[in-house]
Formats: C-alpha cells, structure tokens, sequence
C-alpha cells in the first residue's frame, strides 16, 4: 500500500567533495527524475507512469524489453524462443567478448532482441522486440539468427510477426557479417510473406541504419511511436551529400507518416488495443 511506502528524500552526502559549494549540493539520485528528450521538461519518474510516457508532450521514453512485453502481451503467455546463441566475435575484435558478457550481466538479457512467441487477447504472434539498452540494440550475427529463426518458425506454425524494432544500426564489431544479416532476415521475411502471412512493425525510438534498411521496413503493415527518430544514414551525413538544410522534423515519424513510410502512429497507451483489432482482423483468431 502506497501509505506504507518509504517516503524517499534527496541525500546530501558531507564527505563527498571538500569543497564547500560541491559539499552542499544535492545528490539527486538518476532513477529519481529525467528529462523528456522532446520538450526538455524535468519529469518526477513516477509521474511518468508504467507506459513512459511525458505528461507534457506525450514523447514516449524509451522503454526495455521487458517493460514493453509487460505492457503488451496477455499476462504469462510468452514464451521466449532461441536463446543461447553466441557471438563468435569474426573479426576478433579486441574486448568485444568481455563487452558482451558484461553487457548481458548488466541488463539479463540475451542479446539485443528478445524473441518467441505470446498472445495479445488471446491471438497468437511470432514476436520480437529489441533492446536499446543492450549495445544501442545494434543488428549483429546473432540478432540476425534469432529474427531468421523467428520469421522460419511462424511460417511452419503459420503465425503472424510481431516486430518491436529499436537499433542505432549495424553492429560495427562484427563487420560485413552484421551486414549480412539484412539480406537473411530479408529472404526469410520474403518465404513468410509467400506463405500468405501477416508482418507488422512497429518502429520505435531510434529505429535507424540496416535495421531500418531491411526487416523494419518490411512489414506488411508498419506502425510507430510518436516522435520517434526513424532514419537510415544520420542527418548530418545526408546534409552533407546533398548540399541541403533539412526540414527540422525530418527524420521524425511524423514527417514519415506524412510521406507515406508509415501507415499510422500509435501512442502507446493504445498500442495493444491497435494490435489485438489489426491480428482479428487479418484472421489472428484463427490461431486462439
Ligand atoms: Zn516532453
């Protein structure tokens, strides 16, 4: 019961700094406010709710996956599917084993997506949802494996896809084989779609580079979250090829929406909603 709660107070630590101005200033801790990315306003967390999302502006934070699952799927329907694949680090990339086992440490995830299947209102989906927390979501060998295996799965189980994406774009330590995965995730995205399958996306802050290059892109249907960054090359390497000032919502779901890349934004307190009427529709009951 929320009367019984601890009341948290800001901690003034003496012995920190012996300079008198460093030694009176608060020490507010992290988890207790942030600041909306979008309208720059101070935001106490809790007001933010279990969705993330700013009070001012409506910008949606950026959630992990695990939060996201908690807020879309039916309670205890998912199974995760294809953990356990390694990196095999190809170009021996100095560190990037000791980076990836401290990561996984850090946020008990597997790797940069998480994968396997749920329900949404009782209709089941093939589902995926990257982690921006886990290297910026970055596509390696093993991010490409596992959606490769999800999009295999659905087509012999004849199920929908499900695509949460969230990526800063290739994963550079591993080269030319996180290049690769684009067009491996593409063929099986291709083999589901003959199968007469449904794909949705869902693109999420920040969905860029191959990531947006290839399976983002793809959905049959594709959704996004407002004001998310949705791109593929960053705005100042397009500013500097093209010769141009770019408009200042480029690059913006909404500039998206209007061009036609998207289909519709979703907030995503609706998210779920949207999605159980989009899987009925499409004959998602079928699978119940
Ligand atoms: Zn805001």
């Amino acid at each position: 019961m929320a009367l019984f709660q601890k009341k948290k107070y800001i901690k003034i630590n003496p012995n920190r700094s012996t300079d008198q101005k460093e030694r009176t200033k608060p020490e507010v801790p992290d988890e207790l406010f942030a600041k909306c990315p979008a309208c720059k306003h101070s935001i106490y967390c809790q007001d933010l709710g279990d969705s993330k999302i700013c009070p001012h502006c409506g910008y949606n934070f950026r959630i992990t996956a695990p939060e996201r699952l908690k807020l879309l799927v039916d309670t205890d329907s998912f199974e995760e599917r294809f953990t356990g694949i390694e990196s095999k680090n190809p170009l021996d990339f100095p560190n990037y084993v000791e980076k990836l086992a401290a990561i996984k440490e850090e946020t008990g995830l597997d790797e940069a997506v998480m994968t396997g299947t749920a329900r949404i209102k009782g209709q089941k989906v093939a589902l995926a949802i990257m982690d921006s927390t886990f290297i910026m979501a970055s596509m390696g060998t093993v991010v490409g494996e596992k959606i490769t295996r999800l999009f295999e799965m659905a087509t012999a189980e004849k199920l929908p896809v499900l695509i949460f994406t969230a990526s800063g774009g290739a994963r550079m330590q591993e080269g030319i084989m996180s290049l690769m995965q684009m067009a491996k995730i593409s063929a099986a995205v291709k083999k589901h779609s003959t199968a007469g399958l449904l794909y949705i996306t869902v693109l999420t802050d920040p969905t860029t580079g191959g990531v947006t290059a290839s399976f983002a892109m793809l959905g049959d249907i594709i959704l996004a979250e407002p004001q998310s960054l949705i791109g593929f090359a960053g705005r100042r390497v397009i500013e500097q090829t093209v010769r141009q000032t770019l408009p200042d919502d480029f690059q913006k779901a909404e500039f998206l929406l209007k061009h036609g890349f998207v289909d519709a934004i979703v907030k995503r307190q609706e998210m779920r909603e949207n999605l159980a009427l989009l899987l009925k529709l499409h004959g998602g009951v079928k699978n119940v």
